[in-house]
């Protein structure tokens, strides 16, 4: 036995078809009690599919789920101890802020006094304590989504599962909400599974990612290795900037060659791959001022640029043709210079390369 806590939640070999759409094809993942886990993927990749079949609104056509190790598949959704937030808050328009905090109180016979002190403290928690009187046509959007979590964790649920909460607010708003729900959880330790297709969303709040897409999980890791260890084109791409080259491996592997420079890899892979270059992590000089060591350069053309504010994104075609996107800070030697046609030679360190599988014909 080992002593390790059992996983909050366990999908095991979890297929969901809808007829003949599968929305959910062989998922493993084990989620930890207490983690923030953010289930990431476009629309239609089978996220929401997850959080109902955990939830018990559905029920799998192949595999398991287990809560604490325990398989809950003969467990009706109100016997989960399971909390759910979506997108369209769902809060009922003819009871008040209070009474709906109140409602799965009431569902669980709760005795009027608790009910009360529950509701109060469910309030105060997202911040509402004056606001338990108005109806859901008071209350901003925002607002509404704050009881609709009251409502949800109320209850003193073991797992909070939100579905694009904050998919309905404005940006700053939504800023302001993530900063929160982290707190939230936080206090609680509750562990969340969060949906979003929002990337930037996913790595700002999420211990971990799940990226899917078609009914898989591609990926899962914390977000520090999704975005510089992708496993895929495809995650790659779905997270953040970034340019896939193709390269001819060097040294059984060691090494890379692209358009006629060569750098070694930081461990060796296994051919054929490609390399993953963000934009942030590579370097350009003009190529009148590039030294003529024999440092590695991939000489490249300025093809367009794009003003951020901060700084520039700088597309380039190297010599063989790939296309290349550098950002490029204020600061930087070449800022002052860049046109369109400009000669450059473009850098990156081995330590920000990332290697993935060659796919099929890209
Ligand atoms: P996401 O939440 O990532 O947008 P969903 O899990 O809602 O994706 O859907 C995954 C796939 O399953 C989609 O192709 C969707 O059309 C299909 N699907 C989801 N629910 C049903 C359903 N009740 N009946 C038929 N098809 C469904
Ligand atoms: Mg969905």
């Amino acid at each position: 036995m080992s002593n390790q806590p059992l996983p909050a939640v366990s999908f095991q070999g979890v297929t969901k078809r809808y007829g003949v759409v599968t929305a959910a094809s062989g998922v493993n993942l084990d989620i930890s009690q207490g983690e923030f886990f953010a289930l990431l993927g476009s629309s239609g990749s089978g996220k929401t599919t997850l959080l109902m079949l955990l939830a018990g609104f559905e029920k799998p056509t192949e595999g398991r789920v287990l809560m604490s190790g325990t398989s809950v598949s003969d467990v009706p959704p109100h016997r989960r101890q399971i909390g759910v937030v979506f997108q369209n808050y769902a809060l009922f328009p003819h009871l008040t802020a209070a009474d709906n905090v109140a409602y799965p109180l009431k569902m669980r016979r709760v005795g009027r006094s608790e009910r009360e002190a529950r509701v109060n403290a469910a309030l105060g928690l997202v911040n509402l304590s004056d606001r338990g009187s108005s109806f859901p046509s008071q209350l901003s959007g925002g607002q509404q989504q704050r009881v609709a979590l009251a409502r949800a964790l109320v209850f003193g649920p073991d797992v909070l599962l939100m579905d694009e909460p904050l998919g309905a607010l404005d940006r700053r708003l939504r800023d302001q909400m993530q900063l929160e729900l982290k707190r939230i959880q936080g206090e609680l330790g509750i562990t969340v599974i969060y949906v979003t297709h929002d990337q930037s969303e996913a790595m700002a709040m999420a211990n971990r990612i799940g990226v899917m897409s078609g009914g898989r999980l591609l990926q899962v890791a914390d977000p520090e290795t999704i975005y510089a260890a992708p496993s895929s084109h495809f995650v790659a791409r779905f997270i953040g900037e970034c340019s896939i080259l193709r390269v001819a491996a060097t040294d059984g592997g060691k090494g890379y060659e692209i358009a006629g420079a060569r750098q070694s890899l930081r461990s060796p892979a296994k051919d054929p791959f490609d390399i993953v270059v963000r934009p942030e992590n590579v370097s350009i000089r003009a190529s009148v001022e590039a030294a003529s060591d024999d440092a590695f350069g991939v000489a490249a053309t300025v093809r367009d640029i794009t003003y951020l504010g901060a700084g520039w994104r700088v597309a380039l075609e190297l010599s063989d043709g790939q296309s290349l996107l550098a950002s490029i800070m204020r600061g930087d030697d070449v800022a002052g210079r860049l046109a369109p046609g400009l000669p450059v030679v473009a850098r990156w360190a081995p330590a920000s390369v990332a290697v993935l599988p060659t796919e099929g014909s890209s």
